[in-house]
């Protein structure tokens, strides 16, 4: 019962140009050359406040172009300060630092690094930008920090041992930006936040993005932000991600997976799981199904992490296997298909897997594989990201009629209880259900 998938190439919708948001002009040569022909809306919306200085709090879909949104003015105001700048004597800032992204993973400060880099490639080399994240050599970090970095994209773990060795002080920050804010200020990295944010001046223009923003996450913002512009511009309706949810039958997640991946012949997958043993467990079933696939999980050496990352973004692997660490903010041009073998925990965590397709207006499709034991949580996430699918099964792997009728009664019990009949004389135990919480998070955080 599944279906083609149209693999058309919407147009991002946006009525102005990058000109017309006033960025300089090295910026809009390196705009067109990478084909980006108008701003998407969060970059339309945003930008021009940035540009401004105000503070900021942006919720958008993944792949909305949150990098550019905030990378693009940094660059803007840091190769203008530095223009202003040339005819005085320089100054000795120290190991200063003037833009600080922080980041929750280590691929993340890599990939954003990297996109501000192809984004200053007219800027004649005047804006510095370093990454530093753990499970890499500090030794390299501390040089690349020497003198100091205009812009400087760090996890928060790595980032405290470099302040801690000196090299690197906070003190001359002017921008911060929170990357997948609401995992940054989520309890994992409540510490190593607060830590840092003593460090940093208090005359700053500040700028927090993420996709989710629950609500104990909006409450906390309130501190970090001054008078801040907000856009949300999260809408499904606009989403070109299609997002479809299998029944399947107890035990038998594996066989439809399998099927799925060899009737679809998907060019690449990316397959989500809840823990790091069923990263492994997984391949070595799919391996004996014919299916070649390769893990990355917080258990594997950065090197790994990196030449898997690398392999399956240059499309070398196929079919990826990972824990919630791939599930925020990776950009795999033209991912065809991201799979929750286990659903995530967290909803917020749903939306962050999924968007790892349909990024930058291109066609993507999300699956959930759930069995009965999955399907109250589903419809909690469904009801999070007022979403509503259908319950599809997959030819050859039908769920017995019966056994459904009953999961549907059961659902709709859940989701509403009903009261016990008059005269019943027993109050109706609830019965017990997996907790699911929107800010819980499987992972601990990357350093
Ligand atoms: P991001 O949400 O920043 O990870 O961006 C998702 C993808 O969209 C990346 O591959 C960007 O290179 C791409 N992108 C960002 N802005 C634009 C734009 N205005 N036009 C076309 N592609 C874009």
């Amino acid at each position: 019962m599944t279906s083609a998938i149209n693999t058309d190439t919407p147009t991002i919708t946006s009525s102005s140009s990058f000109a017309t948001l006033g960025l300089i002009p090295p910026l809009l040569t390196r705009l067109s050359e990478l084909e980006y022909q108008q701003p998407t809306p969060i970059q339309a919306q945003a930008i021009p406040s940035v540009l401004a200085g105000r503070d900021l709090i942006a919720g958008a879909n993944t792949g909305s172009g949150k990098t550019a949104t905030f990378a693009l003015p940094l660059l803007h105001h840091l190769s203008e300060a530095k223009n202003k700048n040339k005819t005085k004597a320089p100054t000795d800032k120290g190991n200063y630092v003037a833009g600080l992204i922080l980041v929750p993973t280590r691929e993340l400060a890599k990939q954003v690094a990297d996109s501000i880099k192809s984004y200053a490639a007219h800027l004649n080399g005047e804006i510095k930008t370093v990454a530093v994240f753990g499970g890499v050599s500090v030794n390299t970090q501390m040089l690349a920090l020497r003198g100091g970095t205009d812009i400087l994209v760090a996890t928060p773990g790595r980032l405290l041992d470099l302040i801690s060795s000196n090299a690197v002080k906070l003190d001359k920050v002017q921008t911060l930006v929170l990357d997948e804010a609401d995992r940054m200020l989520s309890l994992g990295f409540t510490e190593e936040l607060s830590a840092l944010l003593a460090l940093l001046p208090k005359r700053k223009q500040t700028l927090l993005f993420s996709a989710t923003f629950p609500e104990q996450v909006t409450a906390l913002t309130q501190a970090l932000l001054n008078n801040p512009i907000e856009i949300q511009l999260q809408s499904s309706e606009a989403s070109t991600l299609v997002q479809r949810v299998f029944t399947v039958n107890k035990g038998e997640k594996t066989a439809v997976l399998a099927h799925l991946i060899i009737q679809h012949s998907w060019r690449q997958a990316l397959i989500f799981v809840n823990a790091k043993n069923s990263c492994n467990h997984l391949a070595e079933k799919l391996a004996k199904r014919g299916i070649s696939a390769e893990v990355f999980h917080g258990d594997k050496g950065q090197g790994a992490r990196s030449r898997v990352l690398d392999g399956f973004k240059n499309g070398e692997i196929e079919v990826l296997i990972a824990t919630d660490i791939a599930a925020r903010g990776l950009d795999i041009e033209k991912l065809p298909v991201v799979i929750n073998f286990d659903l995530p925990r967290s909803p917020a965590d749903y939306m962050h897997r999924i968007g790892r397709s349909g990024r930058a207006g291109e066609v993507g499709l999300a699956i959930s594989l759930i069995d009965h034991e999955d399907y109250h949580h589903f419809s909690v996430i469904e009801k999070k990201h007022k979403i509503w699918l259908d319950r599809e099964q997959v030819e050859g792997f039908e769920v017995d009629e019966e056994a459904i009728a009953a999961l549907l009664a059961q659902d709709k019990a859940l989701l509403k209880p009903m009261a016990a009949p008059a005269g019943s004389g027993k109050k109706k135990r609830k019965k017990k259900q997996p907790k699911i919480n929107a800010d819980i998070w499987l992972n601990s955080p990357d350093d």
